[in-house]
């Protein structure tokens, strides 16, 4: 750890807000704006998933539902197909019970203090403070993975950073780090310069201090440790599981000429919770009892290529099955599950892997 911060500190939040001025992103569809619900929506969503994936889902979500009220009025089944493919799905759940509880208990309204915003569903502190800084200017504080990575590197922080002490210390770094600063900080632009620095600059493979403007002062270029720091987490090797899907497409109709496939709704909490997905079955036995269920014999159903899909504690191997059934065949879906015409998959709320099986079948 590098004991004498205090040069770094003065220094610091004018570098990076130079940078940002003259170097950094200026034509997000977030930027420029101070609607705290559109900085809200961009900032969750920004979480776990990159800019380029997230571009194209912020616009149709805010198109969908342009203000708190709207979402707050939404159905979580309408929201969901709004999120359907960017993952760590909970995210879109807390964001509908956020809206939910801003109109209820805040008029519809983002309360004004990164306090008050972190007391709401889903939004830790960082997001709050980001949310604060962009709306009102407020000066507080960032501390996400990206930014982590800014500090340790530049502040010489030694200690795997989910660990509580090497956490705080991190925090009180960067709340030094913005006290130490001139009163005029542009908070937003700390705040942007601070996250395109991360994404762009001292990135975690190959970071390029050549270009970076905290370089002078910084503890890893001088010392060249840059790829030890962060201090890296002892990795555990992730559990395998494995499912197996079954894709029962009932035949065409005259309303539904491609047909059906039976999907289920994921239970909430969960990973896919109000997703619809392929019922998933734990073996093949069990894929057999279901076959039979809906009058096909488990030996006409097609094996298809299998896929892994990786979440963040785990790995799941699905092997998909192919079944075919007539349209006579009329059985009552079980509870949660519903025929979904092939038409309307597209515009179903399936996880990756889901659409990514169907749409080998389907044009989705
Ligand atoms: S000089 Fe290099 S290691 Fe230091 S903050 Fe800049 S990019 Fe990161």
């Amino acid at each position: 750890m590098f004991l004498n911060q205090e040069p770094r500190l003065a220094e610091f939040a004018g570098a990076v807000v130079e940078w940002q001025k003259r170097h950094g992103r200026h034509h997000l569809p977030w930027q420029g704006t101070r609607d705290a619900y559109r900085i809200w929506l961009s900032e969750i969503m920004l979480q776990q998933t990159q800019v380029a994936t997230v571009v194209g889902y912020y616009e149709r979500f805010l198109s969908r539902f342009p203000d708190i009220p709207a979402l707050a009025r939404a159905s979580q089944d309408e929201v969901m197909p709004y999120w359907a493919g960017l993952g760590y799905y909970a995210r879109a759940r807390n964001l509908h019970r956020c809206a939910q509880e801003l109109a209820a208990h805040w008029d519809g309204r983002f309360p004004d203090t990164p306090e008050q915003i972190a007391t709401l569903p889903g939004i830790g502190r960082s997001t709050a403070a980001a949310i604060a800084a962009f709306a009102y200017g407020t000066r507080s504080p960032i501390m996400d993975g990206n930014v982590k990575r800014v500090f340790t590197r530049y502040f010489g922080i030694y200690g795997v950073s989910s660990q509580r002490a090497t956490e705080q210390l991190l925090w009180k770094t960067a709340e030094e780090a913005v006290q130490a600063a001139p009163a005029a900080l542009d908070m937003a632009a700390y705040t942007q310069g601070l996250m395109d620095l991360g994404s762009d600059c001292c990135t975690r493979g190959r970071p390029d201090c050549a270009r970076c403007p905290l370089q002078a002062g910084c503890y890893a270029y001088a010392h060249g440790v840059q790829h030890e720091l962060p201090t890296p987490k002892q990795k555990k090797a992730s559990p395998e599981r494995e499912c197996k899907m079954l894709i029962l497409h009932q035949e065409g109709s005259v309303l539904h000429q491609a047909g059906s496939i039976l999907l289920e709704q994921q239970l909430s909490p969960g990973i896919w919770g109000g997703l619809w997905s392929l019922p998933q079955y734990g073996d093949a036995s069990a894929l057999e009892v279901a076959c039979s269920n809906w009058g096909q014999p488990s030996n006409q159903a097609q094996k298809m290529a299998g896929l892994l899909h990786t979440f963040t504690h785990f790995k799941l191997h699905i092997e998909p099955w192919y079944v075919q059934c007539a349209a006579t065949v009329v059985a009552e879906p079980g509870p949660r599950q519903a025929w979904v015409p092939v038409e309307k998959l597209a515009s179903t709320a399936l996880p990756a892997p889901v659409r990514k099986i169907l749409g080998g079948l389907f044009d989705l």
